[in-house]
């Protein structure tokens, strides 16, 4: 397959060079227009004489990803719907704040855990993606709104069914990128394998774990049982990664009318949180289309306060996303909607 200019290394640049006898210190200039700049289209790199920019494009997927759309909702926040090479579609979504810029990402193309409640999974997976294509989310988005402060994987996609290419991608962004895996956080649903392969990286990675549920009863009614693992198991692989990694994970928590809102769900989640040292975010639901509900607005500030009376820290996700496509894999839907319709 055609590589990606994004996921490139300094030594295969140079091998690049050499192919084509091109001085060696171009290879400097191009690793520079991407590491420091996150410019991926040779188009852009200035400094280069055309014969080098075209045989990096012959080469390499640069760029191998587009913006086919996007949409901003209130607060600024930016959905970007990505068209990638072969044309299968992705989201990135942009959240500035005050005090932080954030970018969400992806991972895969669809989603193989399929949770009963999110718009990502419900036509399981297409494809896995690779790490240049994570790369290039996180340039297309520096190139539009900046470097961002933090980066979260929670787009659409279980990143940790992808392991491998997020682990380069994850070192990638460390190592060439200067992102400082402390302001980096990935999210699962909680697949066991994948966490004890997130521990063995030790590196200051975040961690957030999509518990939706303190008891495995309930959480058999939001996750399907082919890729859920128990309660218990998810959080002593969680326990392990906050150890390897040093850092506290927090516990997410899509709150979902009838289904794990009531006092009694807070108070065990509350309990566990305590006891496992770990942070509660609270997402209140984004409907889909589908049968599950928002609680009301009182139902939810009970739920917090009964979390957090237990001495958890609990946060509430900030909710300027809230308004038309903003959930998990939402814009992508609508855009295959789009695509289908008009095909
Ligand atoms: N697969 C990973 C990361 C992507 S989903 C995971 O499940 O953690 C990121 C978060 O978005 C998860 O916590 C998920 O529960 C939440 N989410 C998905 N759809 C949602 C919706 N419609 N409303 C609110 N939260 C949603
Ligand atoms: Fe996949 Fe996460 Fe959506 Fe579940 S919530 S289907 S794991 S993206």
């Amino acid at each position: 397959m055609t590589p990606f200019l994004a996921a490139s290394e300094l030594a295969g640049l140079q091998d690049f060079c050499q192919r084509h006898n091109f001085p060696s210190f171009r290879a400097r200039q191009i690793a520079s227009w991407l590491y420091e700049h996150c410019v991926t289209d040779p188009e852009d790199m200035k400094n280069l004489p055309a014969a080098i920019r075209s045989a990096l494009k012959e080469e390499f997927l640069a760029p191998g990803t587009v913006i086919a759309e996007n949409s901003k909702s209130s607060g600024e926040v930016e959905k970007l719907l990505l068209r990638l090479f072969d044309g299968e579609c992705i989201e990135m979504v942009i959240i500035p704040s005050e005090k932080r810029l954030t970018f969400c990402l992806s991972t895969q193309v669809g989603c193989p855990v399929g949770c009963y409640f999110c718009a990502s999974g419900r036509n399981g997976l297409t494809r896995n993606l690779s790490a240049g294509e994570m790369l290039e989310e996180f340039c297309i988005g520096t190139r539009r709104a900046g470097r961002p402060d933090n980066l979260v994987f929670m787009g659409i996609g279980e990143g940790l069914l992808n392991f491998e290419q997020l682990a380069v991608t994850l070192n990638t962004l460390v190592d060439k990128f200067t992102f400082s895996p402390r302001r980096i956080t990935v999210s699962t649903s909680g697949f066991v394998p994948g966490m004890e392969k997130f521990a063995s990286l030790k590196r200051e990675f975040n961690l957030a774990v999509s518990l939706h549920a303190p008891d495995d009863e309930t959480r058999s009614k939001l996750i399907p049982p082919k890729l859920r693992y128990p309660v218990a198991e998810v959080l002593r692989a969680a326990d392990r990664i906050a150890e390897a990694n040093n850092r506290q994970y927090t516990l997410e928590y899509t709150l979902i009318e009838g289904i794990n809102d009531s006092p009694s769900h807070a108070e065990k989640l509350g309990k566990l949180a305590f006891s496992h040292h770990a942070k509660i975010n609270l997402i209140p639901y984004n409907e889909t289309g589908g049968p599950f509900r928002r609680p009301q607005p009182e139902v939810i500030d009970r739920f917090e306060k009964t979390a957090a009376d237990t001495g958890a820290r609990i946060t509430r996700r900030i909710e300027r996303g809230a308004k038309g496509t903003a959930a998990c894999g939402q814009l992508r839907a609508a855009g295959n909607k789009k695509i289908q319709e008009n095909n």
